[in-house]
């Protein structure tokens, strides 16, 4: 690829204050008003996305007790939640190294997992921490992020571009990691993930720019790109991503429950440094250009038709409106069941909140104003109209995260 301006250039006039920078956000809204900067006019493109990414696992060191208790840990659980004891076996030291999985559930409770676990620790919370070592003993101690020597979360598939949506064609309820309750059948709600236009990967086809020892703001931590993701190839590409725990902002990052147990999401924010015209060319796709299948909820195998992105996010709100006058205090909330992110506890944190709108689809009296969005598919030559009930990922932490990428840029505080 020919280079027409280089990153010593930009950085030169990043220094100068002379750069002009967008959030991908800011930029799609200029092209959809047909008025996109040109060229010449643009330096750099900070684009984000934020949703469920499965495989995001932790590696820890904590101190669990003082030296000589015990000879190494065999079985770790952090809250009920086990992790693999290793690779360092530290043998005398009374600390340990674990691997935690993000998607891994609580011996004591499915929808508990590392996703909420790693998010509580982030937040200073504490942790309390078995451990049964190969000489028979346990050590039990609560932790908080300050007894941690080393945190590190790799991503080992983040960032996708090209999901599926999923609903149900058949007759009974089908449970899947898709949604925090099992999805009902004769097509009555469709669910789905991913930022649309953008997504970074999704700004740079193919990978121009985001490579191998890129860097990147993870969960609000400066990061790096490991390489590709575990299930990358180039029709459906996704990354493998680094960064310090320590230093993310728990707001990005955190459990996410599913009829199959808890799960993860994260927030990725990349910058695309505007080298050539080609790079700018890749910059101008937006929703309505990015396709999404629409699948059988039993599996990616079974495709119905397909969508896309523009007629998944248009006139949808990107967080709901609770009215504590119209909540009929339920004996049982289902709100407080099926929100993916235990954000509603008889009332609604909207630091924790998603926007998923699986609360407006679900209470039963209508304690929340959302608009939640619906699409029309066609399937076997019939045009059905299909609500989106659960949304897995968050443009507005997206695009949050991609305008604090912005600042710092300009800022100096993150390198190109
Ligand atoms: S289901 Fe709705 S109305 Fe009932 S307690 Fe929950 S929020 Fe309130
Ligand atoms: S939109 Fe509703 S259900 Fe979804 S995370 Fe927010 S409060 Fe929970």
């Amino acid at each position: 690829m020919t280079l027409q301006r280089s990153i010593e250039e930009i950085n030169k006039k990043i220094e100068d204050g002379e750069a002009n920078i967008y959030t991908a956000e800011e930029f799609k809204k200029l092209i959809k008003e047909q008025n996109a900067p040109s060229f010449e006019e643009v330096d750099v493109v900070t684009c984000g996305t934020c949703g469920v990414m499965s495989g995001t696992a932790a590696i820890l060191n904590f101190i669990v007790s003082p030296p000589g208790e015990f000879i190494r840990a065999e079985k770790v659980y952090f809250n009920g939640v086990p992790a693999f004891a290793g690779p360092c076996p530290n043998e005398w030291l009374g600390e340990v190294d674990v691997i935690l999985h993000g998607t891994t559930h609580s011996i004591d409770d499915e929808n508990y997992g590392g996703g909420f676990l790693l998010k509580e620790i982030m937040e200073g919370k504490s942790v309390d921490v078995v451990v049964e070592s190969v000489d028979g003993k346990t050590i039990e101690n609560t932790i908080t992020i300050d007894d941690i020597n080393r945190a590190q979360i790799v991503g080992s598939r983040m960032a996708f571009k090209n999901y599926t949506a999923f609903t149900n064609p058949g007759k009974a309820p089908v449970s899947s990691i898709f949604a925090a309750i099992p999805l009902e059948g004769n097509f009555s709600g469709l669910t789905f993930s991913g930022c649309g236009d953008i997504n970074p990967l999704q700004n740079d086809i193919p990978h121009n720019v985001i490579n191998e020892g890129k860097r990147v703001l993870l969960n609000g931590a400066c990061g790096y790109i490991l390489g590709d993701g575990t299930r990358s190839n180039a029709e459906k590409p996704n990354l493998m991503i680094s960064a310090d725990l320590t230093k993310m902002n728990p707001y990005y990052f955190g459990g996410f429950k599913t009829s199959q147990g808890g799960e993860i999401f994260n927030t990725v924010a990349i910058p695309i440094p505007v080298l050539s015209e080609k790079i700018y060319n890749n910059l101008l796709i937006t929703d309505e250009d990015v396709k999404l299948p629409v699948a059988d909820i039993k599996g990616r195998h079974l495709p119905l038709c397909e969508t896309n992105y523009h007629e998944l996010w248009k006139d949808y709100d990107l967080r709901p409106k609770y009215d504590e006058n119209k909540c009929s205090s339920c004996d049982d909330c289902i709100v407080e069941r099926v929100c993916p992110t235990n954000a509603f506890s008889k009332g609604i944190d909207l630091s924790r909140c998603f926007g998923c709108g699986m609360c407006a689809n679900f209470c039963r009296h209508d304690a929340f104003d959302m608009n939640t969005g619906d699409v029309n598919l066609e399937i076997d030559k019939r045009e059905v109209n299909v609500p989106i009930i659960c949304r897995q990922s968050d443009r507005l932490r997206a695009n949050k995260l991609a305008l604090e990428l912005k600042k710092m840029i300009k800022n100096q505080e993150f390198k190109l």
